[in-house]
């Protein structure tokens, strides 16, 4: 394809790219179709001769749209956003066309120039100490591995870097019973094990317990185990519960143990200065990490991993092949090393165009605006007899169920709500997923997506009362 080709294709494009923005609420939100429909529609091999865009793109558009579940409908309440943004897209677009691979700054030092400032501003926005470093990576999960990994090396005195792991086994992992799978994945991965990894009980908030968080480690080193990482979590997955991060960092101090912080979602709202008490005790954590391709307008994939002592995660990161070698190592950060992939996008051109673009003061009002619309569901199910919070919301999140009051059975309940659930999720205008409580099936309800008005929030709650009666009255209860 030639530059001029390219031209009027990419227009075409952008043209659909504005309408497609414009439009977004036509399309229902959970894609609707049955598994392998878009699967038996593509070829079933590498087709032996080029196409034209154009028969490329009405594919785009017949096959694929109705695979999408579209995540940037306002009417997407499910799971957390992951959101994006007119600047997002458009510095997306920049970045495709550039097609830099940013792993060492040689490679394009602006990739590293500006990944260094964007998590300095990020830093220095959401209250994190100002001696600490960021480095962006692909996912939490990613993050969350990293920090059990250098947690790892840190606690062998690079013993396992070197040597591999004889001779250093029983270690443990805490984290709450709410806590995100990616813990336990990580403790898979780094060879600590799932059952090393100790949930923790958690209050009738489902925050973290510290107290039994101390009883256990004490009883771990009595029997021998080596006490590894602590992870609390501002922001579990399924509430949005908020571990003490103040109390479990004393106790982290006491004993020498890494902390690693898990605010994947609810670590954009720090940027209100009214919920920075929550990240009082950071000091005393060892990393912490974030995801703007969450809750910050910034497409997937940008999560923001931050590290106190940046010598640590080099130390078990970093490898320096020959053909590797440049004349600036030692002067200048070389993000391969700070992490597991060589490879790495150039992902601070999005974030940089995104905090522009807002600036901290609309950043503060989008979120701030979630925020509220979720406290005026919050008071209109309040109002409502046959509906219940079954945790008080955190942040923007609602989690709610129906609860007529002629049904008393459990079991009932948690059945109409599934189908509650499964009926709004298949009429297309709206998204919502579960959790369970408790044993109590809920409805989470996360009002965060980037376009999200007061009139779609009505419009779902309206919906959620109607259908909810609907499926009560045709049970005849
Ligand atoms: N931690 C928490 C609290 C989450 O809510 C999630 C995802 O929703 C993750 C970690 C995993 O995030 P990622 O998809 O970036 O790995």
């Amino acid at each position: 394809m030639n530059p001029d080709e390219f031209r009027k294709q990419a227009h075409l494009m952008v043209e659909w790219m504005a309408d497609y923005m414009e439009h977004v609420e036509d399309y229902p939100v959970k894609s609707q179709v049955a598994p392998k429909t878009i699967y038996n529609q593509i070829e079933s091999s590498i087709p032996d001769h080029g196409q034209e865009m154009e028969a490329i793109f009405k594919d785009f558009k017949e096959v694929v749209l109705p695979g999408i579940t579209h995540w940037q409908n306002p009417n997407f309440f499910a799971y957390f956003q992951a959101n994006t943004s007119p600047p997002s897209i458009l510095a997306e677009m920049l970045t495709a066309t550039l097609g830099v691979q940013g792993m060492k700054w040689e490679t394009s030092p602006v990739a590293t120039e500006l990944e260094e400032k964007m998590m300095e501003w990020l830093r220095d926005g959401i209250g994190i100490p100002n001696e600490w470093a960021g480095v962006i990576q692909d996912s939490a999960s990613m993050a969350t591995l990293s920090a059990i990994l250098t947690a790892r090396e840190r606690l062998s005195d690079y013993q396992v870097n070197e040597n591999g792991f004889e001779g250093f086994t029983k270690l443990r992992v805490y984290c709450s019973d709410q806590t995100h799978s990616s813990i336990e994945k990580g403790a898979k991965i780094a060879g600590v094990g799932k059952k090393n990894v100790i949930k923790i009980p958690t209050n009738d908030l489902l925050e973290m317990r510290s107290g039994l968080l101390q009883e256990q480690i004490e009883k771990d080193i009595e029997e021998g185990y080596h006490p590894l990482c602590i992870v609390a979590a501002l922001g579990t997955t399924g509430t949005m519960a908020m571990d003490p991060l103040e109390a479990i960092g004393r106790i982290a101090e006491k004993h020498g143990i890494w902390l690693h912080v898990d605010a994947a979602y609810a670590g954009a709202a720090f940027l209100l200065p009214e919920y920075q008490g929550l990240m009082k005790g950071i000091e005393k954590a060892d990393s912490f990490v974030f995801n703007p391709h969450k809750w910050l307008f910034t497409n997937f994939d940008c999560t923001a991993y931050f590290v106190k002592d940046k010598k640590v995660l080099l130390n078990t990161f970093s490898i320096l092949p020959e053909y590797l070698k440049t004349a600036s190592d030692g002067l200048v950060n070389n993000y391969c090393d700070w992490g597991i992939p060589l490879g790495r996008r150039f992902r601070s051109l999005k974030l940089w165009f995104v905090m522009r673009h807002y600036g901290m003061e609309g950043l503060q009002k989008l979120l701030r605006l979630h925020i509220d619309l979720a406290m005026w569901l919050e008071t209109e199910i309040d109002k409502n007899s046959s509906f219940e919070l079954v945790v008080p919301r955190s942040m923007n999140l609602i989690c709610f169920r129906y609860r007529p009051y002629e049904i008393e059975d459990e079991d009932a309940i948690n059945t109409i709500n599934e189908q509650l659930l499964q009926h709004l999720n298949a009429m297309g205008k709206l998204y919502l997923t579960h959790t369970k409580i408790n044993g109590i099936y809920t409805l989470r309800m996360s009002i965060g997506q980037t376009n999200v008005a007061k009139s779609h929030v009505e419009k779902a709650w309206e919906t959620i009362q109607k259908v909810a009666e609907e499926i009560a009255m045709n049970k005849k209860i």
